[in-house]
């Protein structure tokens, strides 16, 4: 069949030889497969009137609503203001917004003509809105015009006469000929039947020409997960490999470091998931697989005692063991907290950072390579040629987003056999994703948080409570707390109505007479950021001001106030992260959202939401569903080995988990890629009916290459 797939597009009745030429530069159709991969970017549905409450789904396509307008407002502030329009079909309401030339839309429909309103119906909090429709005034003579895909044509393509109905006509004529009857599927029958996907051909067909938005639905569903599917097959194979072909160091015993500090220095009990967690590790390290593992804990949730409990097993070994933060505070911090801990056994611990002496340098150099020193605690500096480690036996990466993918694999370089790698993050997103987005490591999760804590105590408050928020400020100052103020932008701007650090530094000093106040925002040179930084972590300053650039791991246990302006700006993770630097010691703190009055009902609701759960997971889903592929999808596509076409990750988390399992399957569900608590169940796995060797995956992986994600670039993770 590969024949049928291969033939060059020029042949194709209608192409020829030049317009071939055009294609396959502007959008890299060369052939008939190539053809039937370029799916439509959208799909409108004007077959038909649609009913409000007959839409369901996510994925809608664009579709006409026939009805009235009830009424018009203007809603929200500044950049966000918006003019929502009330839609009715006679049994249902929708919201119509438009966020440009609100003047001219808001005079240019009325009350009391019928209209037929197209676009693509948005869901947002289980209701559906359509933003900027066409709308046209009803007109009972207009017939209907069908259902089909748009495609992207490029302007030299149109220059050249191509349209889209060019595309469509081409796609038709291909799927009319004899060979198109005969293309093969290209997933395992197994796993079409087991997931019910839509078969191939027909798949294609509702691509390109849906027969309802059900079928679309479930086509583009089906090649989502076909993309998935061979992502994570590259991913678990590549795995696999990996832990046949890198050696880790096997270590046999835990020894005095580690049961010394544990019997008689542990200033805490250790929660469950703590506890759980190092066996995980310890699980790792002690087969001889190099441990490649992604530990992921909310803020606060004791990520160091379990670096500082890992470095102990590699030293109990008569390894070295090094831990790495992405800036200099939080390298120190992590430095005072662990040379506390391990001056206690008679540990020998050293920080490294840009600011390190020439002559302390060279001693942390020399007994580095002597192996006098056990633990390496300290910045990008570690990377560097010259700190040569006698025997490396594990890494722990703090705060893994700061780091590329690049850097942790120098790391690796740093010994004949690979160290352990353990990377902590309280990023918090699906371990299914994360497994994923991080490539191959596996995940272990810190689900539960030291016990004693007193809850943040979240509030949004309003500009007009400023001087309640004051008073709380002032209280707390008095009672020698610290207090931290978030600002979204650095300057003023005359594009937004946002509040500046700049102006806030001022009002701050102003309101606060008398009080020490520092500042740090992104622009500023590292040195002076890091010297504002130590004034507050010192105590010296007593409310720091700042923009999110204190999102990352400080721990300042005396601040107990967090105050963010215009919260509504900030996604609900990056306000987790924000909140997470406060409620770190055992008095009671404070995080406040001061929102817009004025903001909409959505916003106010995210709002809540923060005040209602602490839960980083959750409130992570809660990100990605409300704010759907926005800068999560920013934050998680950056560093990603491979592009995804159909897939998007941050929307199809659901699909994703189910192509992972399936892959798992075919493989024959090798149990140690997962960490012992996502391993499945004995009875659960392995029945795979596929040979690793079938043909179709062979196949099938070449054709991935072809027209899907580029093959996954293994270069950048081993
Ligand atoms: P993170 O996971 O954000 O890095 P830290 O390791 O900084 O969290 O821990 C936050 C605080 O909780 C620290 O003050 C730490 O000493 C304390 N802590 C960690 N584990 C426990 C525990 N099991 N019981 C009580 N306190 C703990
Ligand atoms: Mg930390």
């Amino acid at each position: 069949m590969a024949e049928f797939f291969d033939t060059e597009i020029k042949y194709l009745k209608g192409v020829g030889e030049a317009r071939a030429k055009t294609l396959t530069k502007e959008i890299g159709v060369a052939n008939f497969r190539d053809l039937l991969y370029y799916f439509p970017f959208r799909h409108i549905d004007r077959s038909r009137f649609y009913s409000i409450g007959d839409l369901h789904g996510e994925d809608l396509p664009a579709l006409q609503i026939r009805g009235r307008f009830i009424s018009f407002s203007q809603e929200g502030e500044g950049a966000r203001k918006r003019l929502v329009g009330l839609f009715s079909d006679g049994k249902k309401l929708m919201e119509t917004v438009w966020f440009n030339n609100l003047k001219y839309f808001s005079s240019a429909y009325n009350t009391s003509t019928e209209y037929v309103i197209f676009g693509k119906p948005q869901l947002y909090h289980h209701a559906y809105s359509m933003i900027h429709p066409e709308v046209e005034a009803y007109n009972p003579e207009k017939p209907p015009t069908g259902f089909r895909g748009v495609y992207t044509i490029t302007e030299p393509m149109r220059k050249k006469g191509f349209s889209v109905i060019t595309i469509r006509r081409m796609v038709e004529e291909v799927m009319k000929l004899p060979g198109f009857t005969k293309i093969p599927e290209t997933l395992p029958q197994e796993i079409i039947a087991r997931y019910h996907l839509m078969p191939l051909r027909e798949a294609m067909i509702n691509m390109h020409f849906p027969k309802s938005p059900e079928l679309l639905q479930k086509a583009i569903e089906r090649f989502k997960f076909e993309e998935l599917y061979y992502v994570e097959l590259n991913i678990l194979r590549f795995s696999m490999e990996r832990g046949a072909r890198i050696k880790g160091h096997t270590l046999t015993r835990i020894g005095e470091y580690f049961n010394g500090f544990y019997q008689k220095f542990l200033p805490f009990a250790l929660t469950g998931a703590q506890q759980r967690v190092l066996k995980e590790i310890w699980a790792d390290m002690k087969t001889g697989r190099q441990m490649n593992r992604l530990l992921q804990g909310d803020v606060g949730s004791g990520k160091t005692m379990v670096a500082f409990l890992t470095a102990l097993m590699a030293v109990d070994n008569g390894f070295q063991a090094s831990i790495m933060a992405p800036t200099e505070i939080l390298a120190t911090q992590h430095y005072e907290t662990i040379s506390k801990w391990g001056t206690q056994i008679g540990l020998k611990v050293a920080l490294l950072t840009g600011s390190t002496r020439q002559k302390a340098r060279r001693e942390i150099h020399e007994s580095l390579l002597d192996g006098r020193l056990n633990l390496l605690i300290g910045t990008h500096a570690l990377l560097e040629d010259k700190v040569q480690f006698q025997k490396l036996g594990v890494v722990v990466i703090d705060e893994q987003h700061r780091f590329g993918v690049a850097q942790r694999a120098r790391m690796w370089n740093k010994g004949e056999i690979a160290p352990h790698v353990l990377v902590m993050t309280a990023t918090p997103i699906p371990r299914t994703l994360a497994m994923t987005v991080y490539g191959d490591l596996d995940v272990s999760v810190i689900d539960e948080l030291p016990p004693g804590r007193t809850p943040i105590n979240t509030m949004v408050r309003w500009d007009s409570n400023r001087v309640e928020v004051d008073n709380l400020i002032f209280s707390q100052l008095k009672r020698g707390r610290q207090v931290y103020i978030v600002y979204p932008l650095i300057k003023d701007s005359e594009k937004t109505d946002l509040k500046s650090l700049e102006l806030g530094y001022q009002r701050t000093c102003d309101t606060f007479v008398g009080v020490p106040v520092c500042y740090v925002h992104g622009q500023m040179k590292p040195e002076e950021k890091d010297r504002q930084m130590s004034l507050f972590v010192s105590g010296e300053a007593r409310i720091m001001v700042a923009t999110t650039v204190i999102e990352v791991g400080v721990n300042v246990p005396n601040a107990t106030v967090m105050v963010i302006e215009n919260a509504e700006r900030f996604g609900l993770s990056q306000l987790h992260q924000l909140r997470g630097r406060v409620g770190r010691g055992a008095e009671q703190s404070y995080c406040i959202l001061m929102g817009k009055q004025t903001s909409g009902a959505e916003t106010k609701k995210r709002l809540s939401i923060m005040a209602e759960t602490t839960d980083g997971f959750l409130i992570s889903e809660a990100d990605m569903k409300m704010r759907g592929p926005g800068d999560m999808e920013g934050t998680l596509q950056s560093g990603m080995p491979f592009n995804l076409r159909v897939a998007n990750l941050a929307k199809d988390g659901q699909i994703l988990t189910r192509a992972r399992e399936a892959a798992l399957v075919v493989l024959g569900g090798t149990q140690p890629l997962l960490s012992p608590g996502a391993a499945p169940s004995p009875n659960e796995k392995i029945n795979s009916p596929i040979a690793l060797n079938d043909p179709d995956i062979t196949m099938t992986r070449h054709e991935l290459k072809l027209r899907f994600a580029r093959e996954v670039d293994w270069s950048l993770i081993s």
